[in-house]
């Protein structure tokens, strides 16, 4: 499932800010919303395509990862990014829009989750051919080991906020004409998190966390592409009270080779041979990425001709047989002939009965492109 541009789909530019995004998606959730729309199922899909852009750039993390990496929940676990999309959406801040802050103060305490923070590793077009280990330094934040990540001066324990009773909510009961209505909302005291601190912490100032420079060695498989994330869960940031660690986002650069274009498996390079070799035949050693290949050119090579090598290109993301090489020649044409070659060149053609060349017209730019497929 692909997700759709949530910018596009509520039509605000990707500089918009947080109240421009609410904005757009009010009126755009209002206009759909099922309750307006009954048996409507093209607004249905609307609506729920609105619900899931709005989750995604109503999140500053989910919006920064949208931007960074085109999808807002990035790769799979442990693996690499395939269709991905925000998911149908819950209907959470509809009801929050809809009936106040009630439905989302019964999520219950707020928590801090770690931070999701990207990296990036560099890799030349042969390291692709096995997998391999790449040392990454990142900043992230840290527990603090002032506090131990408890945000109090010393390290003393956290104490449980005394107004909600550690449940990071107060619920007031009024009295209405159809009955006592229970309304939750977030502790003011301790801001919802359930715990206090007397004396903060002066190395973090009661964050519990601090920032700080990690090292980390990050596998990366074989047959990688330019471009793809490994993601490691849990390497991110440390989180608040209660919450859990980020993921580490690795996005790998393989550079352009000077030798062989690359499309997936298969590798591709010219090679040059003289107008004598091409019409003699030869046989020449060409560097393949990793090998020395032995490239037999038969007498009367045209140019243009496409050599394949089988499993001299790329391995397979998940393992398996290496992609071809495929080798184009290049006939070139000498330049410059001495009066002496020019003699023999007049010759040849004598020889070869040679008036024009036009009647072999046709189909020459066949196998151009042969080895693209
Ligand atoms: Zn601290
Ligand atoms: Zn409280």
């Amino acid at each position: 499932m692909s997700m759709k541009d949530p910018y596009e789909v509520l039509g605000v530019s990707r500089t918009a800010s947080a109240d421009d995004i609410k904005s757009a998606f009010r009126k755009l959730a209002r206009k759909f919303h099922p309750d307006v729309n009954p048996n409507n199922a093209d607004a249905e899909d609307k609506f729920k395509e609105i619900n899931t852009a709005y989750e995604v750039l109503s999140d500053p993390e989910k919006r920064a990862r949208f931007d960074q990496f085109g999808s807002a929940d990035g790769p799979n676990p442990g693996d690499f990014f395939g269709g991905g999309g925000a998911g149908a959406g819950g209907f959470g801040d509809i009801f929050d829009m809809f009936f106040g802050g009630a439905a989302g103060a019964q999520r219950g305490r707020a928590t801090r989750d770690g931070e999701d923070i990207a990296t990036s590793v560099q890799l030349s077009l042969k390291d692709v051919l096995a997998s391999a280990e790449r040392e990454v330094t990142f900043r992230r934040s840290a527990t603090c080991d002032s506090c131990k990540g408890t945000g109090a001066e010393g390290g003393a324990p956290r104490e449980t906020c005394s107004t909600c009773g550690g449940a990071g909510q107060v619920t007031r009961v009024q009295q209405t004409f159809i009955g006592a209505v229970r309304t939750s909302t977030t502790c003011p005291t301790c801001s919802g998190v359930g715990t206090l601190v007397k004396n903060h912490c002066r190395t973090c100032r009661g964050s519990g966390q601090t920032p700080k420079e990690a090292t980390l060695t990050v596998k990366i498989p074989a047959g990688v592409e330019d471009g793809m994330t490994i993601r490691i869960p849990g390497k991110g940031g440390a989180p608040g009270p209660g919450g859990v660690s980020g993921d580490l986002y690795v996005k790998v650069h393989v550079e352009e080779d000077e030798h062989f274009e690359r499309d997936g498996t298969e590798l591709g390079t010219g090679m040059n041979i003289t107008m004598v070799q091409a019409a003699l035949g030869h046989e020449i050693e060409i560097e393949g990425l990793s090998e020395s290949l032995t490239l037999r050119i038969p007498a009367g090579t045209q140019p243009g001709k496409v050599f394949n090598f089988r499993g001299a290109g790329v391995p397979p993301l998940h393992g398996g047989q290496r992609g071809d090489l495929h080798v184009q020649i290049n006939v070139m044409i000498p330049q410059g002939v001495t009066e002496a070659q020019a003699k023999l060149l007049r010759e040849f053609a004598e020889l070869a009965g040679e008036e024009s060349a036009r009647e072999a017209h046709g189909g020459f730019l066949e196998g151009l492109f042969k080895w693209k497929r």
